[in-house]
């Protein structure tokens, strides 16, 4: 036989590896699956609301950067992203109490890229991580591709208890610690300055990286706003904080940044290049136009404004929702609220029941990275409208059996 000719028996491909079967598919993802049925009043999928993106400002933005800069926007572009980006991005970050030089920033594709990233930069197999519980799912998923072995630090109301991560910390000596401090996915809940403070303190007395992820902090309905982890004392070499532009211009734009101390930052450059060697040239340049021409800050109060209407729409069609003995917190900010039912409901069982009535929720046992509680719930009030809110949650009761 020579080396051209067909097999008649062609032995199997070598297998994939093993990383694909020990991270599952995001259970989240396969629900949008179903919810995309127009009639479904989805509580599910993170989802920003399409109909508040600002697609006209956004156009003219993209329609500029074609006019005037052709060249520049539709060619390769360095790997640390467009210069004007970084800038804007670095006095949004300045202004908001945290000293940030453009240089500081890397661009990403979305802050999910991000994590993938730092998990590249950082970790060995078998590296500890340490995580909130309930955490951020795509956060699992980009640990546990790199072959961390993930904790969870016991979490409560206000997030990860300080106390509980020093002893997690001294004991299993992790890499990193993850958290999402405000209006945290899944729960909505916000860490108080307190624990923040402590929190940067803990990293600086054991050497632990923090990555603070933030893509909600801006959605604030009420309250002050919060200093973030990386600008507490203690925090400055080894805090590396994300933003991204999904929740506040469109996530279909794929920008996220990350701002961490040089040498991680170089790592990421490196990373970056082997994954996607730059963010699009034409989505930076037309943010960093946006930026330019128009006042975020005013397009995200409009959003905000629109999301507490739905928030609020929620909280008050909750009692008469959920069964008896039920518990839900009352974010402040952000995209999503988090509840309990009694013991005997098991939410992920009774999803495909639920789904049956035309509405979806996420179960919250996926977010656990150890023993779940498998009677709570994630909720996103921000892609229906209130009305719609109403309808949805009234679906739900029935869908429950209320
Ligand atoms: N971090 C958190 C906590 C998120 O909820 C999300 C999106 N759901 C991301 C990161 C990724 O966002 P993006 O890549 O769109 O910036």
């Amino acid at each position: 036989m020579t080396v051209t000719e067909p097999a008649p028996n062609p032995a199997p491909v070598p297998p994939l590896a093993a990383r694909t079967r020990s991270i599952g598919g995001s259970p989240v993802r396969d629900i949008l699956a179903v919810t995309a049925r127009p009639e479904v009043v989805n509580f599910a999928g993170g989802l920003p609301a399409p109909e508040l993106f600002d697609t006209d400002g956004i156009a003219h933005a993209y329609r500029a950067v074609l006019a005037e800069a052709p060249a520049q926007a539709l060619q390769y572009s360095t790997t640390e992203g467009e210069p004007a980006l970084r800038t804007a991005l670095a006095a949004r970050t300045t202004a908001r109490g945290l000293t940030t030089d453009p240089d500081d920033i890397l661009v990403t594709t979305g802050s999910q890229q991000a994590l993938s990233l730092l998990a590249t930069a950082l970790l060995e197999p078998g590296d500890t991580v340490l995580v909130e519980n309930p955490c951020y799912l795509a956060a699992l998923q980009a640990f546990g591709f790199a072959g961390a072995r993930i904790l969870p630090v016991p979490s409560d109301a206000d997030g990860v208890d300080p106390e509980a991560l020093e002893e997690l910390v001294a004991r299993e000596h992790p890499k990193l610690l993850y958290t999402v401090p405000t209006f945290q996915n899944p729960t909505g809940r916000t860490m108080p300055a307190a624990r923040r403070a402590a929190v940067a303190a803990v990293a600086a007395r054991h050497g632990l990286w923090i990555i603070e992820d933030d893509p909600y902090g801006e959605l604030r309905f009420e309250g002050e706003r919060l200093p973030w982890i990386a600008s507490y004392p203690g925090a400055e070499d080894r805090a590396v904080l994300l933003g991204s532009f999904s929740k506040v211009m469109a996530p279909g734009m794929r920008l996220g940044w990350l701002r961490a101390p040089a040498e991680l930052r170089r790592a990421c450059v490196i990373a970056k290049q082997a994954a996607d060697l730059h963010t699009p040239t034409v989505n930076q340049l037309a943010a960093a136009r946006y930026l330019a021409d128009n006042d975020l800050d005013a397009h995200i109060a409009r959003v905000a404004a629109a999301y507490r209407d739905r928030r609020d729409a929620m909280l008050a069609a909750l009692p008469a929702t959920l069964p008896q003995g039920s518990t839900w917190n009352h974010p402040e900010g952000g995209m999503f609220l988090w509840a309990r039912l009694p013991d005997a409901y098991d939410t992920t069982a009774l999803l495909p029941r639920v789904v049956e009535h035309n509405v979806a929720y996420v179960p919250g046992a996926p977010f656990y990275a150890g023993d779940p509680d498998r009677s709570t719930l994630r909720l996103c009030f921000v892609t229906p409208t209130p009305d719609e809110i109403t309808e949805g949650l009234g679906r739900l009761a029935e869908g429950l059996g209320i």
